[in-house]
């Protein structure tokens, strides 16, 4: 077999790269992550689960698989009492390349080694610190000869930098995308400015994912491509949103909105949580549709973007439609649409006559789907604790939380609750 043309061979030439979509949400709902901590050590303890969804995303029309090594840095491992730290981050990062290799060499897809931010950064501990843990995962890339490196998820561009420092040290092409909005990074730092200063750090595409829907990141994207131009920078734009809508998000983008990520019931008065429901509940009724994800590939595509892919929220099914809805740039179709056919094709099979009339693009692209909750609102208001790296509250712990901490925390979000309630 030819070898596989790089990352930056496929870009330069304007290609669409479809990225893969979200591993950690996809993981918790399916009862393989935990909510909370969030840490990838489902690749030692049940690989087939991670090598379904690899191979989901890569039918689905994905080209890169991206390892998922999120959060797998040895500090987050061993963060507030998670039991993850006993497998370590050798074994968890090698485990997940061992497995995105075996399923993108099933296909035409690249494999990319991601790192993301670290509680080391959080923490204050400074660029050596947080280098050495990115560090240590990189090595394991290395070692494994990954096709680029990713990262990703930063929402400071400080420790974004170190990481892209760390990352091409290697040699090998560097992505960095920041999870940050329109309205910039937490240090107040203008997005368009992060985007020109990831490029002097030496990355070769930039982009955005995560924290927020498909529309907030392009615009977020959008204002990255101008600050590069107007800086006479050439670079490859990436995105990877979130699979739900979060028109309403501030600047934390949807860790601020209350429906993230449980629905947690406090008792306004006395503080007392009355119920904590054990699954990503609250945020499905956000869910971008298949015919929402193709709205997002065509706008990516002509904002400019050719990375394409995805984060928390996105399934294969939305990876699927990103590959329809470029079928025609691409040249091709993926395996998975088989079985789909782009704009409900498929319903021509159907009995139902109403049914049948539904097998056409224009139907779906102008339906106005109901959320079927009578006394839902369409937007939330963001929490807006304001809490970013430097704070107290966010160094690095690697007991448990104790319950008079829980106290603490809960008694401040019920007294902020009285406020915007007004009974303050
Ligand atoms: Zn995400």
């Amino acid at each position: 077999m030819a070898p596989k043309r790089g990352i930056l061979e496929r870009l330069d030439a304007g290609e669409v790269v479809i990225g893969d979509g979200g591993f950690v949400f996809a993981l918790e709902k399916r009862g393989y992550v935990r909510a909370g901590p969030w840490t990838p050590e489902v690749n030692v303890e049940y690989p087939s689960a991670v090598k379904e969804l690899h191979r989901e995303f890569l039918r689905a029309g994905a080209d890169v698989m991206q390892t998922f090594t999120f959060y797998a840095s040895d500090d987050k491992l061993g963060n507030r009492g998670n039991t993850a730290a006993q497998i370590g981050c050798q074994a968890i990062n090698q485990a997940a390349c061992d497995i995105a290799f075996e399923v993108a060499n099933e296909g035409d897809a690249l494999v990319c080694g991601g790192v993301c931010q670290t509680p080391t950064y959080l923490s204050g501990k400074g660029k050596e610190a947080c280098q050495r843990e990115f560090e240590k995962q990189i090595e394991i890339f290395l070692k494994n000869d990954v096709d680029f490196l990713l990262a990703e998820y930063y929402e400071h561009v400080e420790e974004a930098e170190w990481a892209v420092e760390s990352c091409k040290a290697t040699g090998k092409p560097t992505a960095v995308s920041l999870c940050i909005g329109p309205q910039g990074d937490l240090h107040g730092i203008p997005t368009g400015e992060c985007a020109v200063r990831l490029a002097h750090a030496g990355a070769d595409i930039i982009g955005i994912n995560c924290h927020f829907g498909p529309d907030e990141c392009i615009e977020a994207c959008r204002l990255m491509k101008e600050a590069l131009d107007a800086a006479g920078i050439k670079k490859h734009l990436m995105v990877q949103p979130l699979g739900y809508l979060t028109p309403d998000a501030g600047k934390q983008g949807f860790i601020d909105l209350p429906e993230f990520p449980f629905d947690v019931s406090v008792n306004a008065m006395t503080g007392a949580v009355l119920s904590i429901h054990t699954k990503l509940a609250a945020l499905e009724p956000r869910l971008m549709t298949r015919w929402d994800a193709h709205k997002f590939a065509r706008d990516a595509y002509n904002a400019g973007i050719r990375y394409i892919g995805g984060c928390c929220g996105i399934e294969p099914y939305h990876t699927r439609a990103v590959a329809e809805e470029l079928a025609k740039e691409r040249g091709k179709l993926p395996k998975a649409s088989e079985k789909h056919g782009p704009w409900g094709e498929g319903l021509r099979l159907h009995t139902k006559p109403w049914v049948r009339a539904r097998a056409r693009r224009s139907y779906w692209e102008n339906l106005n789907p109901s959320g079927g909750r009578p006394f839902s609102s369409s937007m939330s208001k963001p929490d807006n604790w304001g809490v970013t790296a430097g704070d107290k509250d966010l160094v690095q712990h690697k007991e448990s939380t104790t319950q008079e901490e829980m106290d603490a925390v809960i008694s401040r979000a019920a007294n902020k609750e009285l406020v915007v309630n007004g009974d303050h």
